[in-house]
């Protein structure tokens, strides 16, 4: 029998083109995560188009080709093994509406890899995507100095690119030297499971090295029970069946529990996970599970469940923390954009402006500011124009982050200090 490794979620973030795909696609195949027949495929097809020898990089774009076309290849369910962990890529790089994957994913993920191509340097995205990993709590970054090949292999360039993402990371307040660098080619394979002769100025780790040294984050069993729904279904012979990720607590069989804000209690009559019945699910497991006394329609997406005896927080208003990253002019009170908390998404009105901060220091600048614009610091408070779980972060990180968007684009992103609760029934 295989041994269970440690598991973490990975998110591989960074601007378009700088080569996400390729890199979660060199991880999988240097892994041996890559299913031998598509390999075998591709081999031959390579052959066959005059590739002379098996060229990875040209996999991954007729890869990519195929998936633009709306072919979806399976690879391995984007899942690898190092030799101390096994990893899953929580996000989908080359998706289309990818800012708010990763705000949807990257909550989930307790460590991201930030692909910076080497001869473009810091752009827009790799801006935007480090911000977020920071007001999302992602705490362990590896940066991936990607396409050094492109950059002859330079280590100018290389401390170039280090100084720049480093300045970012100051920025909002990350210390650099808490951050992994890594020179890589993901195209030819550089530093990702050998390390590369065409750069021996580099003394580090390879990025598999650097994978194996991240920390598995503590499961918070202790705390109250939360699970965001993100679907239920309604299957025959069994009855509801939501599923989601547990974030905090211990779900077991036979609980009472309660789905907010609907407000529907029930019993947990089985708990499913990779199609196995289980006992009990822990921080971390995606699971469905049957629960008796609910309906189908009772429960959806954005619904949060608890232990019926202590259950999610319902907002009335909650105060929060936010940075604001992008506005085409100015947040005034009564703005209503969309927020982004675990599986919900709900307009919420802000409602007062309290005090706008020091986005660096945390210290007050302004009392009641009149409005907020790009790059500012505030704490607001706001009210959901629908019922929504929100928690505080302090006490449910998972549940307390959201990420604020307005017409296609991220304009914000925060956390819950504090919950007025609506009073449920
Ligand atoms: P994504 O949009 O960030 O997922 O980027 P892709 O992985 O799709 O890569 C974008 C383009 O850059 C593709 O044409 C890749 O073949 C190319 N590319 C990716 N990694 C490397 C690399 O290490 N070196 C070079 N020269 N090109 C690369």
């Amino acid at each position: 029998m295989a041994t269970e490794k440690p598991h973490i979620n990975l998110a591989v973030i960074g601007h378009i083109d700088h080569g996400k795909s390729t890199t979660v696609g060199r991880l999988m195949y240097e892994a041996g995560a890559v299913p031998a027949h598509i390999v075998e495929q591709y081999k031959k097809e390579a052959e066959s188009k005059g590739k002379g020898s098996f060229a990875f990089a040209w996999v991954m774009d007729s890869l990519k080709e195929e998936r633009e076309r709306g072919i979806t290849i399976d690879i391995a369910h984007k899942r690898f093994d190092t030799d101390k962990y096994y990893f899953t890529v929580v996000d989908c790089p080359g998706h289309r509406d990818f800012v708010k994957n990763m705000i949807t994913g990257a909550s989930q993920a307790d460590a991201a890899v930030i692909v910076v191509a080497a001869p473009d340097g810091v752009m827009e995205q790799t801006k935007e995507h480090v911000f977020l990993s920071k007001t999302l709590g992602i705490k362990q970054l590896i940066v991936a100095v990607n396409k050094m090949d492109a950059s002859k292999y330079e280590e100018a360039r290389f401390n170039q690119v280090k100084a720049d993402v480093g300045s970012l990371l100051k920025m909002v307040g990350t210390n650099p030297d808490s951050v992994k660098f890594i020179p890589i080619s993901a195209f030819e394979g550089d530093n990702i499971i050998k390390i590369s002769a065409n750069m021996p100025w580099y003394k580090g780790k390879t990025l598999f090295g650097l994978l194996d040294e991240l920390e598995v984050p503590e499961k918070p069993t202790e705390k109250p029970l939360r699970v965001p729904i993100q679907d239920a279904y309604s299957i025959s012979g069994i009855g509801t069946v939501p599923v989601g990720r547990v974030e905090t607590g211990t779900l077991k069989k036979g609980m009472n529990v309660t789905f907010m804000p609907a407000n529907k209690t029930g019993e947990v009559k089985s708990i499913e996970m990779h199609h196995e019945e289980i006992p009990q699910a822990l921080p971390g497991d995606n699971i469905g599970f049957n629960v008796r006394g609910i309906g189908k329609d009772d429960v959806r997406r954005g619904d949060v469940c608890g232990a019926a005896d202590n259950p999610p927080s319902v907002a009335e208003e909650f105060s929060a923390q936010i940075v604001v990253l992008q506005h085409p002019s100015a947040i005034t009170i009564g703005y209503t954009p969309v927020f982004h908390c675990h599986t919900a998404q709900t307009a919420c009105t802000f409602t007062e402006l309290v005090k706008k901060l020091d986005p660096r220091t945390g210290q007050t600048l302004e009392e009641n500011p009149t409005f907020l614009k790009a790059g500012d610091a505030a704490i607001i408070k706001c009210h959901p124009t629908k019922p929504l779980c929100v928690e505080s972060a302090k006490e449910f990180p998972q549940l307390g982050r959201f990420a604020i968007r307005d017409m296609g684009q991220t304009i914000a992103a925060g956390m819950c200090i504090s919950v007025v609760k609506k009073q449920m029934r």
